[in-house]
């Protein structure tokens, strides 16, 4: 088989690059190891930058989004017993759209089956060969036959636990990693949220977020212990932790229900670079992670796509290379401001077993001069909403 850009992996970055990409006349096939609907069913982000609605609308597979999704016009952080509310709207004239990783997902999936462009899932085995030049070539293997395309470029849009980045040389591969001692244990229950916004809680017990996927379904999360595992908590602990963390007007709100989906996530930041080594390109988790308190995973891994397919429309339009070489250094120089929003976000947040009276001070300064200060609310509303490209 031959195509222009072979793209390894069908998560959001995977399947926003394929629909950009053929909607500009480049032709991509999709390699992914698992099935539609194992990738349909991992629950995770649920805030979209008005930039990464803009990028789904371009697929035409933003109708839905605009539709059921809701717009969100500010957050409130919680502490010392008291919500603040910081009004994006007010402060930088943008919302967000609350809209479930699942749903998005799922239309650019409709999207791409309605263009008929080619999404092969179940494959194994993927490696990659010949990317230092620029005639690479992707193998793998599908009921029980090998296969292999031909390609003028790959994307490697595999996650963290993906093989693309394997394919950058060590010698010429830098990565930057911040392991967090915590993790977020997260429930998904059909029952309306506490609030209409977002409510991120800073306690002396731990990090707390109440989230939303729609008005009657609520993601609700506690910081919890790396050691711990879902079976250690149970709905009943769950609901009577977060209660204990939540401010008293905010716990009378909630209401338990049984779970429809449990997991923990450790927190982790994660930078590798450079993102592009010959003709092969690195895009979203398979180049970097940030911890979710930031809600940037997703909107990392759309704006990677957009310089990306800049990139690659540019030189099958008109032969340069101009945006393929400053690729990496363009999508990093966003990245490393994700990374830093998010670092903030939970060094502010969260208890950390290490630290003493004083860096707990700390954190009450930092969000007590934060809800007093148009200037420092202005730069959390700047970055929540999501930087310029
Ligand atoms: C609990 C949680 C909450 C989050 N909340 C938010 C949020 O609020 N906002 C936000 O923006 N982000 C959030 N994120 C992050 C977001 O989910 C990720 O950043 C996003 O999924 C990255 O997309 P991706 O396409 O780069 O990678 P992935 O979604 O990981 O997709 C990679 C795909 O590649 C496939 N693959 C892997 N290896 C191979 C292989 N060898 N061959 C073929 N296919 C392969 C995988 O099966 C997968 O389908 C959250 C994450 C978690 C875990």
């Amino acid at each position: 088989m031959r195509t222009q850009v072979a793209i390894i992996g069908a998560g959001p970055a995977g399947l926003l690059l394929g629909q950009l990409l053929s909607r500009q006349g480049v032709a991509n096939v999709i390699l992914e190891r698992r099935s539609a609907q194992y990738v349909l069913g991992r629950v995770r982000a649920g805030v979209i930058e008005t930039g990464t609605a803009g990028f789904i609308d371009e697929t035409g597979a933003g109708a839905r989004m605009h539709r059921e999704g809701l717009v969100h016009d500010g957050i409130e952080i919680a502490f010392a017993g008291e919500r603040h509310r910081i009004d994006f709207r007010a402060l930088v004239g943008q919302g967000v759209i609350v809209y479930g990783q699942t749903e998005i997902t799922r239309d650019l999936m409709d999207s791409r089956a309605r263009s008929g462009a080619e999404t092969l899932y179940e494959v194994d085995d993927v490696s990659l060969h010949d990317v230092a030049g620029t005639k690479p070539r992707v193998r793998y293997r599908k009921g029980g036959m090998e296969h292999e395309i031909q390609a003028e470029f790959i994307a490697g849009c595999d996650g963290s636990h993906g093989v693309s980045r394997q394919y950058i040389p060590a010698p010429l591969l830098r990565t930057f990693e911040r392991q967090y001692p915590f993790g977020w244990l997260g429930v998904m229950v059909d029952r309306p949220p506490v609030a209409p916004e977002l409510i991120y809680t800073r306690h002396e017990r731990g990090f707390a977020l109440c989230s939303m996927r729609s008005a009657t379904r609520s993601r609700l999360y506690v910081q919890c212990s790396l050691e711990d595992r879902v079976s250690d908590w149970p709905d009943d602990r769950f609901y009577e932790e977060l209660t204990r963390r939540l401010d008293g007007a905010t716990a009378a709100k909630l209401e338990p229900g049984a779970s429809i989906e449990k997991s923990l996530t450790p927190l982790r930041g994660f930078v590798a670079e450079p993102m592009r080594y010959g003709s092969l390109f690195l895009a979203g988790d398979a180049a970097h992670v940030v911890p979710p308190t930031g809600a940037k995973g997703l909107n990392l891994a759309a704006s990677d796509v957009h310089y990306l397919r800049e990139a690659l429309v540019e030189y099958f339009r008109t032969g340069s290379r101009a945006g393929i070489e400053a690729y990496s250094s363009r999508a990093l120089a966003r990245v490393w401001k994700a990374e830093r929003f998010s670092w903030w976000m939970t060094s502010t947040l969260h208890t950390f077993p290490a630290h003493s009276g004083f860096e707990s001070r700390m954190q009450e300064a930092e969000l007590t001069y934060l809800v007093g200060s148009q200037a420092a609310r202005a730069a959390l509303a700047e970055n929540y909403v999501g930087l310029p490209y």
